[in-house]
């Protein structure tokens, strides 16, 4: 059922100054408000339990991609068009031009934002994984100053994040490989466009001969968070490309993850796919042999 509309607020204050301010006053009782993506499907089903909204589409400073030496900056606001449009994100985060390529539809992505896929917290959201396999790091501002938070550490439970009451993410950092990465990123849903993950997968490694001398995986939709398998990396660091290390990768895996049953997959079908995508990712180093 719809919502009653004339029964929520939305203000749009002028700066980021403004909207902390406002924050820091009565974080319990104003929630941002950025792309509206998720947020509208929410009102449209009668679901959105928070009235007042601060409008932070206009925000400046929570906008552009800023690229330095070490790593690349992104606005919140960041919309999928302008990840996919950016040419240093195209070549060197691959994946996360990948995650936005496949979020939705055009308008979806020229809406969406990055800051409002990772506080919306959905352990199925497409962009965590690469995020996660990227090292991002977040950065969280509030009238109390600034504070960076690596991603991995920013979802402690279902839709529960490490973002005080009081506080707006900023941005999104980037860390620029030193090293030559091989990047793999799969959705798997019920169709090629307009589908929420069954599974998720974003790995990121880099070979010595025939050994791998660095491995980040993460996935999405198995588990309550979106999940870095910091085991199967393990299994795998410093390991030949052989069936033994195969072997030992997959079943720590196994162990690792906990997909479960629910009304778009199920357990068993999430597991045997994160499974093969594994292997298909391991497999597929040998061509950086
Ligand atoms: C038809 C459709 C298809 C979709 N397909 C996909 C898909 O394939 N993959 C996928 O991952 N998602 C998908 N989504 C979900 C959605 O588009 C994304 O999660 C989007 O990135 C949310 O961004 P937004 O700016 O619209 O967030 P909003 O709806 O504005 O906000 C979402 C949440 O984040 C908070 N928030 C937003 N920005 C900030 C900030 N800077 N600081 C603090 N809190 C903030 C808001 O308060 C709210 O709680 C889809 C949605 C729709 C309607």
């Amino acid at each position: 059922m719809r919502a009653y509309v004339p029964s929520y607020q939305l203000i749009s204050p002028a700066n980021l100054p403004e909207v902390l301010d406002l924050l820091a006053r009565d974080g319990e009782q104003w929630k941002p408000f950025a792309g509206g993506t998720d947020l509208m499907v929410l009102l449209e089903a009668g679901k959105l339990p928070q009235r007042n909204h601060i409008n932070i589409w206009n925000l400046r400073e929570l906008r552009g991609i800023e690229v330095a030496e070490g790593h690349i900056t992104l606005g919140a606001l960041t919309t999928y068009t302008e990840v996919q449009d950016h040419e240093v994100l195209r070549r060197e985060f691959p994946m996360l031009c990948q995650a936005a390529s496949e979020t939705g539809g055009i308008a979806i992505q020229n809406r969406g934002t990055l800051g409002g896929n990772i506080v919306n917290a959905s352990p199925a959201a497409d962009s965590p994984p690469a995020l996660l396999a990227y090292n991002a790091e977040l950065e969280l501002v509030s009238t109390r100053g600034a504070r960076w938070v690596p991603y991995h550490s920013f979802h402690h439970a279902y839709k529960k994040i490490e973002m005080r009451r009081d506080e707006l993410l900023r941005a999104i950092r980037l860390p620029r490989a030193t090293k030559e990465f091989r990047h793999y990123y799969r959705k798997v849903g019920t169709r090629k466009a307009q589908a929420i993950s069954k599974v998720c997968f974003a790995g990121v490694a880099c070979m010595n001969r025939d050994q791998i001398s660095d491995i980040r995986i993460a996935l999405g939709s198995v588990a309550p968070i979106p999940i870095r398998c910091v085991q199967t990396e393990t299994a795998l660091l410093n390991q030949a490309l052989d069936p033994r290390t195969l072997e030992a990768a997959r079943a720590t895996f196994a162990a690792e993850i906990s997909p479960i049953d629910d009304l778009r997959s199920t357990r068993d079908y999430r597991l045997k796919v994160s499974l093969n995508l594994l292997e298909h990712f391991i497999l597929s180093l040998r061509h950086s042999i």
